[in-house]
């Protein structure tokens, strides 16, 4: 009973975090948000691309099939084709911001629904044979929203906008509330459901895709690569400190108490780690028992009292080996600033440096640079 419990408790702590995060951006990091606009940026060129591909064919298609074609709605359907064009071109080119992205891979579905919308609202009477050709066009977008990695919420918007587009349509053909309009109206809909499922799966994947490759799977920290990529290569924009944290004579814990003894000091000392930071600070695990801590918005003085705080932190912590004997653990730790216009690889290799005086000093201690008074010491 106890099992099947914890086993509902694991199943539903699971679907909630992945309901939560396929829901809306809310709650991804600023890192996912990055790599899902370059999912976005992938699927406006290529769904932008085909359906600039396709207009033409249906432009010949329609001066095959129709007896004539409304000079207006030529022009309509020339202004959707450019704004495709220019979507795609601008996907490809320029400055990838997000909000572009966002802007870009909605008018992929608004250009196709505008042009419809647009036929539906003036071709009428003996004209409206020419809609009846294009009634496919909500169905395909809805299908489209699969494609990309939308969040529900996203989704469920572009598609509430098709449901009402196909009511504009029953509605101007007279279907509506008929048994053809609604069995148009419930295969939209029946259409959405899918689409949103597919959301949910393709949204949910990347998300665990993006946090095996960012993340240490012993201790949940962030992992060397995603640091150096959070930051980026060039200068930093804001002062940060760079603090180096390695445990003391860890080798000596493994060979003296076992590898699982081991695995809990990384676990239980990262935990430690990410209690202490505010929200705007990293921590990595850098190495084996090297840690990487990156804190913003703080003075040196600010700065260099948390890492004093967070070596008495880890020395007051006990463990137990395997016959429940308790012992402790120490840290040296190298605190270096990042000033606004410097490269961080900068300050992290002096974080590594001042790591490697505070071993050669003695271990269980914090080395800062000579301009930041060692308030401590
Ligand atoms: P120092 O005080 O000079 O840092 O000595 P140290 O023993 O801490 O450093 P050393 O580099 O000699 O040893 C680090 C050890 O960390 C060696 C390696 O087996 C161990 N280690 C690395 N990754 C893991 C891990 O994921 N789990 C466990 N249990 N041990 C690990
Ligand atoms: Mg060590
Ligand atoms: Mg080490």
């Amino acid at each position: 009973m106890g099992t099947v419990l914890k086993g509902w408790k694991n199943l539903q702590a699971i679907s909630i975090s992945s309901v939560r995060d396929t829901l809306s951006g809310k709650y991804h990091s600023r890192d996912f948000i990055h790599a899902r606009m370059e999912y976005l940026r992938s699927r406006v060129v290529l769904v932008g691309l085909l359906f600039a591909l396709l207009t033409p064919l249906w432009t010949l298609m329609d001066w095959l099939v129709l007896p004539s074609w409304p000079a207006h709605l030529m022009a309509v359907r020339i202004l959707s084709l450019a704004g495709l064009i220019a979507c795609v071109w601008l996907a490809f080119h320029g400055h990838q911001r997000i909000t572009r992205i966002y802007v870009l891979s909605g008018l992929v579905f608004i250009l196709p629904a505008s042009f419809y919308a647009y036929m539906l609202l003036t071709l009428s009477g003996a004209a409206h044979y020419v809609v009846l050709g294009y009634g496919f066009i909500p169905f395909l977008l809805v299908a489209t929203l699969s494609i990309f990695p939308f969040t529900l919420l996203e989704s469920a918007l572009v598609g509430g906008a098709l449901i009402a587009l196909q009511i504009l349509a029953s509605v101007s053909s007279g279907t509506w509330l008929s048994a053809k309009g609604l069995q148009d109206l419930w295969l939209l809909s029946a259409l959405l459901v899918v689409g949103l499922t597919a959301n949910y799966f393709h949204l949910g994947l990347l998300l665990r895709l993006y946090r095996q490759a960012t993340h240490d799977t012993l201790t949940g920290l962030l992992n060397r690569g995603a640091v150096s990529r959070q930051l980026g290569q060039g200068p930093v924009q804001e002062r940060l400190h760079v603090l180096m944290v390695d445990l003391d004579h860890f080798k000596q814990i493994n060979d003296t108490h076992g590898h699982s003894v081991g695995d809990d000091v990384l676990t239980r000392t990262a935990a430690l780690f990410k209690a202490h930071l505010g929200a705007h600070d990293l921590a990595a695990r850098y190495g084996g028992e090297e840690f990487v801590l990156i804190l913003a918005g703080r003075s040196d003085a600010q700065a260099l009292s948390f890492a004093h705080i967070l070596l008495q932190q880890v020395q007051a912590q006990t463990f137990y080996n395997h016959d429940r004997e308790p012992f402790q653990i120490t840290a040296s730790l190298g605190l270096a600033p990042c000033q606004p216009g410097q490269a961080i690889e900068e300050a992290l290799m002096r974080a590594d440096q001042l790591l490697y005086q505070a071993k050669r000093a003695g271990r269980n201690q914090v080395v800062t640079q000579e301009s930041i008074p060692t308030v401590f010491s």
